[in-house]
């Protein structure tokens, strides 16, 4: 009996430009209809922060020198993110599966994902995001636009955005629909362009989800058998890069958020995987979610390798 799996690609799996992306899909076309071929539903979401980031400091910049007459919004350049990435996937996707005589369409949907107003993380964005500017530019942009700028690091200013949980996929319907009708399909790309619920109808906030967090709650509502998160390491480890690093195998919700809350899990890498796998896994019972590399994907889905996490 084939198991829908929902597969969160890593930033690593996409590289820095549109030749070096094309490249690098061929890995995860391949990971992806390896599954397909062996009878499974597969839903691609994947992460999107060096991506939105060229194409937000790409058109700043156009702005900038009069080329075009104002800055793209950062949710606009989320969603063309979304259709940029998809588009590669798809391309590879529906070649690997040709290459392996299955007929199937590969679709993206530009997905919005819905998020809180009262969310706390809106009253203290974190995450930099697009171009640097020196500190006058900096506040003088915070005033016109009305966004938040911060320090980054000792490398200039930035806009700071807020990164609130994702609470709901508006387009799952849509996904739910292609994927019964047997179509491949790429959702809540970046973890979705982030919107809120106003008396107009819904509306993109300058935020960004969490990619790990955004395909936990697809899995959740898709009612997935399999969370598999695809990362740059085979498996998450106790005592990360030191002496006595100890990698994870097979552990219980209840394990990882101990080992989480005793801080082995850096804060905006693994930490956002582990509680999006466990998030997943607690979910509903036989549910299981899997971390490890896409190098080793294969192995990991059939039970090999990777840092299994069940409930
Ligand atoms: P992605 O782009 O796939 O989201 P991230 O860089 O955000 O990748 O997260 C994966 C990284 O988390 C790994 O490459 C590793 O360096 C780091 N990491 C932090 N803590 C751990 C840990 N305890 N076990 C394994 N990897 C860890
Ligand atoms: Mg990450």
């Amino acid at each position: 009996m084939g198991k829908r799996i929902v597969i969160a690609l890593g930033g690593n799996a996409l590289g820095k430009n549109a030749a070096e992306q094309l490249a690098l899909v061929k890995k995860t076309a391949s990971v992806v209809a390896e599954q397909i071929a062996l009878g499974h539903q597969v839903v691609l979401t994947h992460g999107n922060g060096p991506q939105v980031g060229m194409i937000q400091l790409g058109l700043s910049a156009a702005a900038q020198s009069g080329a075009i007459a104002a800055d793209m919004p950062f949710p606009e350049c989320g969603a063309m993110s979304q259709g940029y990435i998809g588009y590669h996937l798809q391309q590879s996707i529906a070649a690997a599966l040709k290459a392996r005589q299955i007929e199937r369409t590969v679709a993206t949907l530009v997905t919005q994902t819905l998020v809180d107003r009262s969310d706390p993380a809106f009253l203290s964005p974190t995450k930099p995001v697009g171009a640097f500017y020196d500190e006058a530019t900096a506040r003088r942009l915070a005033q016109e636009r009305k966004i938040t700028v911060a320090e980054d690091a000792g490398r200039g200013w930035r806009q700071v955005v807020p990164s609130p949980r994702p609470v709901g996929i508006i387009e799952l319907p849509a996904i739910r629909t292609l994927l019964d009708a047997g179509h491949v399909v790429i959702a809540v790309g970046g973890g979705g362009v982030p919107v809120v619920k106003t008396d107009d109808g819904l509306q993109g906030v300058d935020a960004v989800i969490d990619k790990d967090l955004g395909g936990a709650l697809l899995a959740d509502l898709l009612d997935a058998d399999e969370l598999v998160i695809l990362t740059a390491v085979e498996r998450a480890a106790l005592y990360y890069g030191q002496p006595n690093q100890q990698w994870l195998d097979r552990i219980t919700v209840q394990e990882a958020l101990a080992y989480a809350e005793q801080g082995h899990f850096a804060k905006g890498s693994m930490l956002p995987k582990i509680y999006a796998a466990a998030q997943f896994a607690a979910s509903a019972p036989g549910r299981r979610a899997l971390i490890t590399s896409l190098e080793r994907a294969a192995d990991g889905i059939a039970g090999k390798t990777g840092t299994r996490i069940e409930g």
